[in-house]
């Protein structure tokens, strides 16, 4: 039978199977709006119809500026079912960005939350929208654009949506340029139907229709990692946060809708972790919760510590041009008897390509050996990794001559096929022709009492071309360099060992909250040859 995988059925199932079944948004002002998945079903159907009426045409992008809430779980299906494609803006990018990112996508139409109005209004003459919609929630007013719900009623009653194909482009989104300005990638709806379904695998996230899932990621990351489509695809219910990602707020949202699985990045849930460890008893949690993490690796102290409070954290690797996830690290039966250090040594691991995504790590033009030890950049092939960046030809050897995405992350992989990220290729310390990884620096800095966050660089050296050199968030009183180093000296050979520790208040970070390394590089470039300057 020739049935095409489209997001179509999937949010069909869910207005039929799963009608009641709920959608929670917080709203800028905090109060909470519920709908269920019919009133999904039905008001995504009249936004197509509504898109369709206003001239979309098939594979045009519609933008969307706007936090985690139902209006934008609409957009996510929506503008696809139009036969369109929905481009989720980040919104904590520089605004002279956006305009650019808007515009080299080709951005037709723009759906945008009320609150961001004044964000919209620092690029909206750079950018080329035709028309902007805003959804309101009474927070701001404004009678420059047309509103959202106005658009919504001029969709003809019941007008027939396009028969979409699979390899239809659905989705686009830019990479959050940690490396590099932010490149597009255009997923089809074969890529996400795909993805929805192997991240629902037991052996992933295990996400079913007993879930309450809470993505933190933002909708406008990575497609907040896939989670508002496996959660439609499975029924389950959502929690969207809006803009309320502090960790109070979180875990009272968690506690009231009894959430069961959540999504975030290592920052967000250090943050949440530091809030239980303050008040254990203040929040009841469902029992078994979990909280994937990924976007960056997280320390192995975390995971620890939320084991301490029966909260469990699963760690996952991907990138944007994955759709994200490639792999998640659970622990299976091929490892064998473990000890407890074992067990979360390989938990803080990156783990394994999940079902139908092909991970080979390569050095030299060959495959690396599976012995933990030898690094090499990890490549991808699957049903959901991108072919190409949208409109940027001049890349394309992003991609090996075999058709394999170079995804810039150094690796190594242990006799399971288990694999650790080791850094990106760009951040790696180069010493007197060694490799030094910065990320096992660091993870084990912040493993020092009192340390709150650590990034571990490359600094210019004249000797031996590049040293490593920490830059470090701490509580007072600050250890001194020779503590650090004995600590560190468990771990790392003499020759591994930072050449020196700079205190700072706060570390630069990404608008997805990733270090920006590249800030941090650039500042302290002079740093061993003695021309730096505080300034
Ligand atoms: P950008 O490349 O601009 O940061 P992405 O959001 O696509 O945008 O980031 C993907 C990258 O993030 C990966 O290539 C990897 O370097 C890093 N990353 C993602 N998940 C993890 C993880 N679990 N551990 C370590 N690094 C990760």
């Amino acid at each position: 039978m020739d049935f095409q995988l489209t997001l179509a059925p999937m949010l069909e199932r869910a207005g039929t199977l799963y009608p009641r079944v709920e959608i929670v948004s917080r709203r800028p002002d905090r109060s909470l709006h519920r709908c269920t998945y019919l009133d999904l079903a039905l008001r995504v159907r009249t936004l197509a119809g509504a898109l369709i009426a206003a001239g979309l045409q098939r594979g045009e992008r519609v933008a969307t500026l706007m936090w985690n809430h139902s209006v934008h779980l609409e957009a996510y299906f929506g503008v696809p079912l139009a036969g369109g494609v929905v481009h989720t803006l980040n919104l904590r990018l520089p605004p002279q960005q956006l305009a650019v990112i808007a515009n080299h996508a080709g951005d037709r139409f723009l759906i945008v939350d009320d609150v961001l109005l004044p964000l919209l209004e620092t690029f909206i003459r750079d950018a080329r929208f035709e028309r902007v919609f805003v959804h309101r929630s009474g927070q701001a007013s404004s009678d420059h654009y047309e509103d959202y719900e106005a658009l919504l009623k001029t969709a003809p009653d019941d007008g027939p949506l396009p028969q979409l194909n699979e390899n239809d482009a659905a989705a686009m989104c830019y990479t959050s340029g940690t490396t590099g300005d932010p490149k597009g990638v255009v997923y089809s709806h074969r890529a996400l139907v795909l993805h929805s379904l192997a991240l629902a695998m037991a052996d992933c996230f295990g996400v079913s229709h007993h879930d309450s899932v809470l993505p933190v990621v933002p909708m406008f990351h990575a497609n907040a990692w896939g989670f508002p489509y496996v959660a439609t695809l499975v029924g389950a219910k959502q929690v969207l946060p809006g803009p309320h990602l502090d960790a109070e707020n979180l875990l009272d949202l968690c506690e009231r809708e009894q959430v069961t699985l959540a999504t975030g990045v290592p920052t967000v849930w250090m943050a949440v972790c530091a809030a239980l460890d303050k008040s254990p008893r203040r929040w009841r949690l469902a029992p078994g919760l979990r909280l994937a993490v990924g976007g960056s690796a997280p320390a192995e102290s975390l995971i620890r510590r939320f084991d301490a409070h029966n909260i469990r954290l699963i760690h996952a690797w991907g990138m944007t041009e994955s759709t994200p996830i490639a792999s998640i690290c659970h622990l299976s039966p091929s490892l064998g008897e473990m000890s407890e250090d074992e067990r979360y040594a390989i938990r803080a691991m990156q783990g394994t390509p999940v079902a139908f995504m092909e991970a080979r790590v390569m050095s030299q033009g060959g495959a690396v050996p599976w012995d933990g030890k030898t690094m090499g950049e990890v490549q991808l092939r699957g049903p959901w990794v991108a072919a190409s960046y949208f409109n940027l030809p001049e890349l394309r050897d992003k991609w090996t001559e075999d058709g394999w995405l170079r995804t810039g992350d150094v690796v190594t992989v242990n006799e399971q096929g288990y694999l650790r990220i080791v850094d990106r290729t760009k951040d790696l310390i180069k010493s007197g022709g060694e490799w030094i990884s910065s990320v096992d620096l660091e993870n084990a800095i912040v493993g020092y009492a009192g340390i709150r966050e650590a990034a571990v660089i490359a600094v210019p050296h004249p000797q031996w071309d590049e040293r490593p050199v920490a830059v470090i968030v701490a509580n007072e009183p600050k250890p001194k360099p020779e503590e650090l180093n004995e600590f560190l000296a468990k771990r790392f050979a003499k020759w591994q060992l930072p050449d020196a520790y700079i205190f700072v208040e706060e570390l630069p970070r990404t608008s997805t909250g990733k270090l920006l390394k590249s800030a941090l590089r650039d500042r302290y470039r002079d740093y061993l040859n003695g021309r730096f300057s505080t300034a």
